[in-house]
């Protein structure tokens, strides 16, 4: 088995439950607007989202754009006579204060913390992320943190990775392994790179491409890392 030694984790999905998070800010902002909340609506704006983070990934929009125009088409799609920038700001606001654990998440961190270096990579904004990373105590196992929009790029880009690589110090890139949920973002940009991939991925998809592991639960990267 290779040994590795340092460790690039991706945080939402795979190490915070990102789905929970987002729920907890949705319902929170239609509460704060006097709005109803289905799960119709809530489906919905989730297929926006969506829609948007991709083409953020294809750099067709940049991080501010998102912010707004997810709600920009929400209330479009609802025709809200809502301000998309109030609403925007206050959906960020809502979504920096949850920080639910996937599952086995600080019992593998508390493993691998003392043989590894750990790296936090997470495509996503700071005033979201940071308070996150604080409030879960991520910041604890990772000395490195690296938010795209901080580092003025994002996952999958080369740009990205090898900013992240020049951080490292003495490493080469057979001894990293990244860990992600994201085929398009943690596994392409792992690939591209040149470095080992580890898909986390527990709801059983499919694969769109090869990675070097593939986990379903996050307790079986310890049989990876032996
Ligand atoms: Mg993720």
């Amino acid at each position: 088995m290779k040994q590795y030694k340092c460790l690039l984790f991706d945080l939402d999905d795979t190490l915070l439950d990102f789905k929970i998070a987002e729920k907890f800010a949705f319902n929170k902002l239609m509460e704060q607007n006097n709005l109803p909340l289905t799960e119709d609506v809530f489906h919905r704006y989730c297929a926006i989202n969506k829609a948007v983070w991709d083409d953020f990934e294809k750099h067709l929009l940049t991080a501010d754009e998102v912010k707004y125009k997810r709600f920009e088409l929400f209330c479009q799609a609802y025709a809200l006579p809502l301000d998309a920038v109030v609403l925007g700001d206050q959906y960020l606001e809502n979504l920096s204060q949850s920080y639910e654990l996937i599952e086995g998440a600080i019992d593998l961190l508390d493993r691998l913390k003392s043989n590894y270096k750990l790296v936090l990579v997470t495509n996503g904004l700071s005033k979201v992320q940071n308070p996150r990373i604080h409030s879960s105590r991520m910041n604890e196992y990772f000395p490195l943190v690296f938010i795209s929009e901080e580092v003025g790029c994002s996952k999958p880009s080369n740009e990205f990775f090898q900013h992240v690589f020049n951080h490292l110090g003495e490493i080469t890139k057979e001894d990293i392994l990244i860990i992600g949920d994201s085929m398009s973002s943690d596994m392409l940009g792992g690939r591209n790179f040149g470095i080992d991939t580890c898909w986390f991925n527990p709801n059983q998809q499919a694969r769109k491409f090869d990675v070097t592991f593939e986990i379903t639960r996050l307790n079986e990267l310890n049989m990876i890392l032996l």
